[in-house]
């Protein structure tokens, strides 16, 4: 048996992609190792959504150098960056053996055989198009262990948002057929799944022959299957139905992640979002009536190029408007052949310390939200599903509210039960409390000593 260390960057496509890698290379007789210094092949599982994800890539390869030159390993690099840059990273790096696109992953071992009969660096980076895209069917093998997995429903985006790299790494939208969304669902529930997050990088606007909200409630109906969740989605494509979808299925949990990325209609204009502050505003007042005290997150960007103080302040005051549970808010990096990227010049540059000190301020106004709206639920017992020990305290337990938050408890309840947990105490990243009830036990145990990621998934 031959060893493989994946190290993963970025989103959860990436960390799917990874669990895809593994099972491809199980073929090949490679098992997961947890050390890159143990393993016959490193593989890269690059993000180029910023700058920084990219330098980290290339601080890593030069750290896995030393791997190469020792114990004579294979070195990859897949996922954004791979197929961005390919000739940059070939020409850069003279030790890395293969580069590889996010719809190239099947070919895994046809590259490695490739090396191993002709000792040359091959790139595989074409795209599939969207007609022959066939998605890589999940090993449900890969998830025992896990009360909560996530099932990859889409790739790529057909929008154009100005700052953003994905349409020019991820290509074109492709919706997975709706049957086999739902045959890995219930096959997930055979290894003791219980929860599945829907993901891609805009889902919401799904056509893998039903819609969207139809995805969600036919998930929800799955046998075995007792959360649904999803992520991310953009605002114009919330519509009537998906909100419907929230009033009546009680599966889909209480959270809903809607990145706006700026309070300031002429900035979301230059950022091509197709939509302004009020529309977003309507659609979020309707998902909040059909479903109450659901809790909403988002994304935001500061220092978008011309983003000018006054446009700081309306987004500062659309946060404290909306009170999000949570934000994901980043300094704006230009990325290679963004439309914001070209015109940055044009649109004139922020300053970086005023990118930061107004990214600190976002933090800090977030802080503070989410520690009132933690506070609200001492006292109060919440729906939990046990994900396993606890990370701070293995004493504990660990599961998820239905909003989304994470909730440390006393307790003995096994992986994958739903429980009630009375809140004694919050923060702002999590609640913490007592079991005072098991509501339902896995009809799967799960044995807890599996891991929880993959032990070749690292993420950065
Ligand atoms: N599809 C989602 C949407 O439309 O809102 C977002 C997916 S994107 C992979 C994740 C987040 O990265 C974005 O919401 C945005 O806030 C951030 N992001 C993307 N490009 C960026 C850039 N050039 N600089 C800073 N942040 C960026
Ligand atoms: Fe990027 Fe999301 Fe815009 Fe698509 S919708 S281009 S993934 S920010």
């Amino acid at each position: 048996m031959k060893r493989v260390f994946i190290h993963t960057f970025g989103c959860q496509m990436n960390v799917n992609d990874t669990m895809r890698m593994t099972e491809a290379l199980a073929s090949m007789q490679y098992a997961a190792t947890p050390t890159a210094e143990s393993a016959d092949l490193i593989i890269l599982n690059t993000c180029s959504i910023r700058e920084k994800a990219e330098d980290k890539m290339l601080s890593a390869l030069g750290r896995y150098r030393q791997v190469k030159l020792q114990r004579g390993a294979l070195i990859g690099v897949g996922g954004c960056v791979a197929q961005q840059e390919k000739q940059k990273i070939l020409d850069k790096v003279p030790y890395v053996d293969f580069v590889f696109g996010p719809d190239n992953i099947q070919k895994l071992p046809e590259i490695l055989q490739r090396i191993e009969a002709d000792r040359v660096r091959v790139v595989e980076t074409a795209w599939v198009d969207s007609e022959s895209y066939v998605f890589p069917q999940a090993d449900p093998g890969t998830s025992r262990g896990k009360a909560t997995e996530f099932i990859t429903v889409m790739k790529g985006c057909d929008n154009v948002c100005s700052f953003c790299v994905v349409p020019h790494t991820r290509g074109r939208e492709v919706s997975r057929p709706f049957g086999d969304v739902l045959k890995e669902a219930s096959a997930l529930t055979t290894v003791g799944v219980r929860e599945v997050t829907l993901v891609g990088q805009n889902v919401n606007s799904y056509r893998g022959g039903v819609s969207f909200a139809q995805l969600l409630l036919r998930t929800a109906q799955v046998p075995g299957v007792e959360r649904v969740r999803f992520t991310t989605s953009h605002p114009h494509d919330l519509s009537d139905e998906l909100i419907e979808a929230f009033r009546v299925e009680p599966k889909i949990m209480p959270h809903f992640h809607l990145p706006v990325q700026s309070g300031s209609d002429a900035v979301l204009k230059r950022m091509r979002r197709d939509y302004t502050v009020e529309q977003y505003l309507e659609r979020l007042k309707k998902l909040r009536a059909a479903r109450p005290g659901i809790a909403v997150t988002t994304d935001i960007i500061v220092g978008f190029p011309g983003e000018t103080d006054e446009d700081f302040e309306r987004t500062v005051a659309l946060a404290e408007q909306v009170r999000y549970a949570g934000q994901f808010s980043f300094v704006y990096s230009p990325r290679p052949r963004t439309g914001a990227a070209m015109r940055e010049a044009e649109w004139g540059t922020v300053e970086h310390a005023v990118k930061v000190k107004r990214l600190d301020r976002l933090n800090a106004l977030q802080k503070r939200i989410s520690v009132e709206l933690n506070a609200a639920f001492v006292g109060k017992t919440v729906q939990v599903m046990v994900e396993g020990p606890s990370k701070t305290d293995a004493s504990r337990r660990f599961g998820r509210s239905g909003q989304n938050t994470v909730v440390n408890f006393d307790g003995d309840a096994p992986a994958g039960s739903l429980v009630a947990v009375e809140i004694g105490h919050a923060s702002a990243s999590s609640l913490s409390g007592r079991q005072v009830r098991v509501e339902s036990l896995p009809p799967v145990m799960i044995p807890e000593a599996a891991a929880l990621v993959p032990e070749s998934c690292v993420v950065a």
